[in-house]
């Protein structure tokens, strides 16, 4: 029951060891990931993706207001009015001035288109006439009938094999007012489509652009969000259905939203001049791999270390517990078991000598006038003889055999499958043996006699009785003058 009670203890110490190397190294690693994930997190938000944008917008305009100015300018030049207006007579003028315009300022191209013989023009000479059946001429009477003075249209442009370009169409009015047709200049976007491949690429998130009615207008080469195409609408894009009307139009900010279960932080800038939106898109996943990779290392290692904390503890454990039962169970001076240790291998070899019916005897052996030898030699030389008779007994016995100093300078044998008669044999060899030994201290020889008691098992027995016996008779053997063996034999109770 104790040492079960103790197991059960010990197993609770483990459990609590565990608990506690586990909870604190979980709670460490997760308290750093939550705090390197949040400050990710307010990076992205505060400073990576504003500043994305900042970036794509300053080249934007750059690359986008420049050539603004340039189409409002050719659409007030009264070169350019006078000429319409003057009946378009000669084309030459207007190729030249068109040609001026594209090479001073570096534009793409350059164009003009005449509203009453729906000429277009452009820098090397006359294109084609515009005609309104014709899709790619759409855009032309779009631009005639649109309340604004200018927009700003991403097309293909068919004077230079049909590049991605974005023409900036301004209207030209003669002085009082009336219509004479569109002028402006083109740009190709591989500048700014470049940048945002570059963006994308480097810093893993996704740049795109969206006008006011949610369609995307221009994106990297790659594609925009889950690699939709320009022209289509956000609305059907996955995650991005309901975003657009989250978006405050005109103003910009940063947005949150879920995509197949992934985190995406969003930074959206209106871009006045182009009146389109800047998103640029960050997915969570991508930003915390690393630090979800060193928290995975960190649990894999701690999880590491708390087995080998709790294998080695289990070790040190188990050593400990071997020793105190050792400990307990013999005795320090002679190395023999004492009475708890005896205890536990005699019930044992009761029980089996009354199972198999083998006979057993006891013998309880007591040194005559220790006393005296204590009080003449010292008790160190005391104890140097009780160790020499310990070792001397023991090599009297065979394996089997069970020894114990039962106190002071008493001894108890039991002996297996020996009846009486030989323990007699046993018994008398050990007295004699001891009476002509001597025992050396300090260099003086020290002589002992011993009394012995002997008995032998009967089936009704218990040990009490049987060691019981052994004293009666170890009393009579020292009543009767000492250093002899008396026998004593069983009698049954009343
Ligand atoms: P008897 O012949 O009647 O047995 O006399 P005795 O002197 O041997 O018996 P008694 O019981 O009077 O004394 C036993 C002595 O053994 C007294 C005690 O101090 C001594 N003794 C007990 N244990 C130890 C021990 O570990 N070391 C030493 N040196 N002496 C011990
Ligand atoms: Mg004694
Ligand atoms: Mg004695």
């Amino acid at each position: 029951m104790p040492l079960q009670s103790s197991r059960k203890a010990q197993n609770y110490l483990l459990l609590l060891l565990l608990i506690l190397l586990l909870g604190g190294f979980l709670a460490t690693s997760l308290v750093s990931y939550y705090a390197s994930r949040d400050s990710i997190r307010h990076n992205i938000v505060t400073t990576e993706l504003p500043l994305t944008s900042d970036n794509i917008y300053s080249e934007i305009q750059k690359d986008l207001v420049r050539p603004i100015l340039i189409a409002s300018m050719m659409s007030r030049d009264t070169f350019v009015r006078d000429w319409v207006l003057a009946g378009e007579a000669d084309a030459e003028p207007m190729t030249r001035y068109l040609r001026e315009v594209q090479e001073h300022y570096g534009a793409y191209t350059s164009f003009f288109i005449s509203d009453r013989t729906h000429t277009y023009y452009q820098a090397k000479g006359v294109l084609k006439t515009v005609k309104q059946e014709e899709p790619r001429d759409v855009w032309y009477f779009r631009v005639r009938d649109m309340q604004d003075l200018y927009e700003i249209n991403v097309d293909v442009d068919m004077a230079n094999h049909d590049a991605m370009t974005i023409f900036i169409n301004y209207k030209v009015f003669d002085y009082q007012g009336n219509f004479l047709g569109v002028t402006g200049v083109g740009l190709t976007v591989d500048a700014v489509v470049k940048l945002v491949d570059d963006y994308q690429q480097r810093y893993e998130r996704s740049v795109y652009f969206v006008d006011t009615t949610g369609r995307l207008v221009l994106t990297g080469a790659s594609g925009g969000p889950l690699n939709a195409r320009s022209g289509q609408s956000l609305n059907t894009i996955p995650g991005l259905e309901s975003l657009q009307a989250k978006v405050p139009t005109p103003t910009s900010g940063n947005f949150k939203y879920q995509e197949n279960g992934r985190n995406h932080f969003l930074n959206v800038r209106f871009i006045p001049e182009l009146e389109w939106y800047l998103y640029v898109d960050k997915q969570e996943e991508s930003a915390l791999a690393g630090i979800r990779h060193t928290l995975y290392l960190n649990l894999l290692i701690c999880a590491l270390i708390s087995g080998v904390v709790m294998f080695m503890v289990h070790l040190a454990m188990r050593r400990y517990q071997l020793r105190i039962a050792a400990l307990a169970t013999t005795d320090a001076l002679t190395d023999l078991p004492n009475r708890r240790g005896f205890n536990l291998l005699a019930t044992q070899a009761l029980h089996e000598s009354k199972r198999s019916r083998n006979p057993l005897s006891a013998l309880l052996i007591d040194i005559d006038h220790f006393k005296q030898l204590n009080d003449t030699y010292g008790h160190l030389a005391g104890d140097e003889v009780l160790r020499g008779f310990a070792q001397h007994l023991q090599s009297n016995l065979r394996q089997s055999d069970i020894i114990c100093r039962w106190g002071g300078e008493e001894f108890i044998l039991l002996l297996k499958d020996t009846g009486s008669s030989t323990a007699r044999q046993l018994a008398e060899k050990i007295r004699q043996q001891t009476a002509d030994s001597r025992y050396s201290y300090g260099g003086v020889n020290l002589q002992i006699t011993t009394s012995i008691g002997l008995t032998e098992l009967h089936a009704d027995d218990t040990l009490d009785r049987l060691i019981a016996r052994a004293d009666r008779a170890l009393y009579r053997a020292k009543q009767s003058g000492r250093d002899r063996v008396c026998e004593e034999t069983f009698e049954p109770l009343e």
